[in-house]
């Protein structure tokens, strides 16, 4: 059964790596994963602000998107549990017992689940208006979008940001690193690690986020993606229980894995200098490895 943990954003920590210590390069860690169990991470930030506006305008329940391992789903599901909203999921591809286990959480916390075929789910605005009710507020999959990238900035408000020369992320939709990108200080860059293979448009769409002025501090890097979005082949596996042996930080196979892994290599080619302070947002994303085989890894 469910265990019903409130969100807690004082868990988070900053935890310095032992990576790039050798090489004088100061990389600290923001570890949101710690804010809950389930809903680690970046998601609930995304979030906030689409509750608060639907709140604001009186809607009675809130729909969004997402697949079965969606960690916007069950953030979703978790965040209106907590504000008493009534809530629908839209759920790519076919109905299939027993559920993931993220969804298998998404219902405990009391979402209602309805499954669309993978056809008609590719087409978001004709969903929209199939399932239109009144009072609904439909929140962009993802939480791509203007209000989700100004939740995202707020991830940031509890670090000295200007002691570092560079943020480091994960990207899916863009939507954080159009955050960090609007929250982030005149000498600093931007690195976004993206996690899929295809992402010709990301550039565009993290760059209708972003006042224009702060778009020259992005660093977007591609070659990270291990075969393309949620492909975890064992060489990424390999790499996650090693991390963690090494620094004590579990990662997920989606994001996190791919951005240390991303960290690491470019600590390796010297692409940061001596004395250099780079944050890190451990964006969190931990439910997803419970799509795996147990005891695949160690955490
Ligand atoms: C969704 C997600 C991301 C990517 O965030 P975007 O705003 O979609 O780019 C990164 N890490 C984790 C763990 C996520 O769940």
């Amino acid at each position: 059964m469910l265990e019903i943990v409130p969100i807690n954003t004082e868990n988070i920590k900053l935890q310095q790596l032992k990576l790039g210590t050798e090489k004088a390069i100061e990389i600290d860690v923001l570890r949101l994963d710690l804010i809950h169990p389930i809903i680690s991470g970046n998601k609930w930030y995304k979030l906030r602000f689409y509750l608060e506006d639907a709140i604001k305008n009186n809607c009675s329940e809130i729909a969004s998107f997402g697949g079965a391992y969606s960690n916007h789903i069950v953030a979703m599901a978790c965040a209106c549990f907590e504000k008493k909203i009534k809530n629908v999921g839209f759920i790519r591809g076919d109905e299939i017992y027993p559920l993931s286990e993220t969804l298998q959480s998404a219902k405990d916390f009391g979402m209602e689940l309805h499954f669309i075929n993978r056809l008609d789910y590719k087409n978001k605005n004709a969903l929209i208006e199939t399932n239109q009710k009144e009072g609904r507020y439909w929140i962009p999959e993802g939480g791509y979008g203007i209000l989700g990238a100004k939740g995202a900035a707020t991830m940031l408000e509890s670090v000295h940001l200007q002691n570092y020369q560079y943020l480091v992320a994960a990207i899916g939709s863009g939507t954080m690193v159009a955050g960090l990108l609007n929250a982030s200080l005149t000498h600093q860059k931007v690195i976004g690690i993206s996690s899929q293979k295809n992402n010709s448009r990301l550039v565009t769409e993290i760059s209708a986020l972003v006042a224009p002025q702060n778009m020259g501090r992005f660093q977007f890097l591609s070659d990270y993606h291990f075969g393309g979005f949620a492909k975890h082949p064992d060489q990424l596996l390999a790499f996650m229980r090693d991390f963690w042996i090494r620094e004590s930080i579990p990662t997920d196979i989606v994001y996190t894995s791919k951005l240390f892994y991303a960290m690491t290599d470019l600590v390796q080619k010297d692409f940061f200098k001596k004395g250099d302070r780079v944050l890190v947002i451990h964006s969190g994303g931990l439910q997803g490895n419970r799509s795996l085989p147990k005891n695949t890894l160690p955490f």
